[in-house]
């Protein structure tokens, strides 16, 4: 019995030491597990911050058309006034309307006036003029304009928007340059990976809450807008899309290129 006694209390206290074994093991694999986790946790905020980051420092587009839309380039010289040179990121699109009925008045017309400022003019400026049948780009778009109401004021839409007026000459279509404007928006949205609430209005950034685009918010259409140029960037994402994975199954081809291109022809139409 004692014997017994002796072996049963020694497996006893065993039992209890590897007990305590086990549950001290338990613990530093948590420990482990945590800051195996905590670590992963880290790494992927990092990268993230870093790739996000990068994502929004991107080289300025040089666009020549969009669709059947042509963009003809005139920048506005670099010492004009209203040419303040800021290189900035992009983090807004700003829409605006030239509220310049005159006929005639359309995106070229806008390009020279933008051209023609100089000295004791009041220093204004935007990225693109858009109207029924064609854009014109006046200035990069990694640079600052004034355009915004709000001076140069970090994050804001002059220093970090791009510019966009839509004409409304009175011998122009409005709602062709509407659409030319949500193709714009939509593919700058692409470009600088931007958000839909990254599109603003004018109103939005001015301290004095100017209407405009005015015919846009007078009509209450600016959610129609949106959600047009929402479309239209997913529209233009998958055709990108498509366009890679075409350009990758015609390299991963056993045929020689001219061939691939004679026997998907019909496919592509
Ligand atoms: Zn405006």
């Amino acid at each position: 019995m004692k014997l017994m006694g002796f072996y049963s209390g020694s497996q006893k206290k065993s039992g209890g030491k590897s007990k305590k074994r086990r549950t001290r093991n338990l613990r530093v694999l948590l420990v482990a597990v945590l800051a195996v986790f905590l670590l992963a946790v880290i790494v992927w905020a990092v990268w993230s911050a870093v790739s996000w980051w990068k994502s929004r420092v991107t080289d300025p587009v040089e666009l020549e058309y969009i669709g059947d839309i042509p963009i003809y380039e005139q920048y506005i010289p670099l010492d004009s006034p209203a040419r303040p040179g800021n290189k900035r990121l992009v983090e807004w699109v700003v829409i605006h309307e030239t509220d310049n009925f005159r006929a005639g008045a359309g995106a070229e017309a806008h390009a020279d006036f933008l051209s023609g400022l100089g000295e004791g003019d009041d220093p204004r400026s935007w990225h693109y003029t858009v109207d029924d049948h064609q854009i014109y780009h006046h200035l990069p778009d990694d640079e600052a304009a004034y355009h915004a109401s709000d001076k140069l004021n970090p994050h804001g839409g002059n220093l970090n928007g791009i510019g966009i007026e839509m004409c409304v000459n009175e011998d122009g279509n409005y709602e062709e340059t509407l659409e030319n404007t949500v193709q714009l928006t939509a593919k700058l949205m692409l470009e600088y990976n931007l958000r839909k609430n990254d599109i603003q209005t004018h109103q939005h950034f001015s301290p004095s809450g100017k209407i405009c685009p005015a015919r846009l918010l007078d009509e209450g259409r600016w959610d129609e807008f949106i959600d047009r140029v929402e479309e239209a960037r997913k529209e233009m994402r998958e055709a990108e899309r498509e366009a890679a994975r075409r350009a990758q199954e015609r390299e991963d081809s056993i045929l020689p290129g001219f061939l691939y291109d004679l026997l998907h022809k019909e496919e592509e139409k």
